[in-house]
């Protein structure tokens, strides 16, 4: 079957790599990247096959790639590359680009083409939030309780409409992905069988738990730097503080607002609240090495952060920090005016980070899941009556 080319479709996914100099045309194809590759002995060319999808325009192939999510972005690939063609930078800026591609709304291309693009949609879901905040808001004084200075039940239904939007633009961009994965597949007359995708989706929310395969990326280090660090600042420990922490908080605010009294002030030791402070600690410890890393930009993969590097754990982090203030400030007699406006910008920050999960880097949350599932499925022995492929 005839294949379209995109003959553009280098130089646009060059334009995601968010200011780096990203030399992927350098690839002579040798096939290093793949070898030193510690999730590379499953997938054959993996990350080459992807990079030559690239270099000679196979959009539909490259947006139908699974492996496009596989990798942990542990940079080993390129430190080892000959021509200094930075595959891993490249694999961020291609799984940049296929959000862009999977999202229909075009925030997505806009906040992770550039900078200004970023902080555009940013303020944007910013002054919405506070200005939707600020209709409700009261003006009563230092003493008022937060949830009386910003009603409770307004922040609920603010943030019910929130998660509905949220939810419909990240399933428009699963189901993107999920239909080009099938059409690949069936025009490939690959046989997928049907009895295998709950095993697959349970392999996919292990691996994603678990960061299995980001511990194999830990195990099989080769670089001396990452072999020398100590066993708690070892990226799959951060990672996993990292994510660890953020679903604890998820699933506190999630519970709070299925089975809460709306604006209700509860015990410190109230379960909810304590998985919440829990989980804040915890992301909290990841955030400040990933941020520490960052900033000494010292070994890989933080050599080389881009502004979407930063702006996440950035993000993240201020939404945390003014958490753990509002979850300590919410048991004083009198929470302040500081209190008041450290509080107004906590709830817009929550609900900046979940307007943007769909749209940038953090969306890999979503579509790494996804990808381990389909990939999970493709391998799966093929069931010959319920397959795809036979009926196809
Ligand atoms: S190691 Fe570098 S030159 Fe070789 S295939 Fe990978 S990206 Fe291309
Ligand atoms: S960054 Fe790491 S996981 Fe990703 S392709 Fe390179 S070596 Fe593999």
């Amino acid at each position: 079957m005839a294949r379209v080319v995109n003959t553009s479709l280098l130089q646009k996914i060059k334009k995601h790599g968010a200011g780096r100099k990203l030399d992927i045309s350098a690839c002579f194809n040798c096939g290093n990247c793949t070898a030193v590759c510690p999730l590379a002995e499953d997938s054959g060319g993996f990350p080459r096959r992807v990079i030559r999808m690239a270099q000679v325009g196979m959009e539909q192939d490259l947006l139908a790639s699974e492996e496009l999510w596989r990798c942990y972005a542990c940079g080993e690939c390129t430190q080892t590359c000959p021509r200094q063609a930075d595959p891993a930078a490249f694999m961020a800026a291609a799984r940049s680009y296929a959000i862009a591609r999977y999202d229909f709304t075009g925030l997505a291309a806009l906040a992770n083409r550039s900078v200004l693009g970023n902080l555009f949609v940013f303020g944007l879901f910013s002054a919405i939030f506070s200005a939707l905040l600020l209709t409700r808001m009261n003006a009563g004084g230092p003493d008022l309780p937060l949830f009386h200075f910003l009603p409770g039940e307004w922040i609920h239904n603010i943030g019910v409409v929130l998660f509905s939007v949220v939810g419909l633009s990240a399933a428009s961009g699963i189901a993107s992905m999920v239909w080009r994965f099938w059409r690949k597949r069936v025009r490939e007359g690959d046989a997928l069988s049907i009895a295998a995708i709950p095993g697959a989706v349970y392999s996919a929310l292990s691996d994603a738990l678990t960061h299995r395969r980001f511990g194999q990326c830990d195990a099989d280090a080769t670089t001396q730097e990452l072999a020398a660090q100590p066993w708690h600042q070892r990226p799959w420990l951060v990672h996993a503080s990292v994510m660890g922490g953020f679903l604890a908080m998820l699933l506190a605010t999630t519970l709070d607002f299925m089975f809460k009294p709306i604006g209700s002030v509860v015990q410190p030791w109230y379960l909810t609240r304590i998985l919440g402070a829990v989980g804040g600690l915890v992301c909290l410890y990841g955030l400040s090495i990933v941020l520490l890393r960052r900033a000494q930009g010292k070994e890989h993969p933080y050599k080389k952060s881009s502004f979407a590097d930063w702006f996440f754990p950035v993000l993240l982090t201020a939404t945390v920090l003014t958490g753990l203030f509002c979850e300590v400030i919410v048991y004083l007699p009198s929470p302040a005016t500081l209190g008041h406006d450290i509080f107004f910008a906590h709830v817009v920050l929550a609900m900046d980070l979940v307007a943007m999960l769909p749209l940038t880097k953090f969306a890999h949350v979503l579509y790494r899941t996804l990808a381990l599932a389909l990939f999970a499925w493709r391998n799966a022995p093929a069931k010959a009556a319920a397959s795809v492929g036979a009926e196809a």
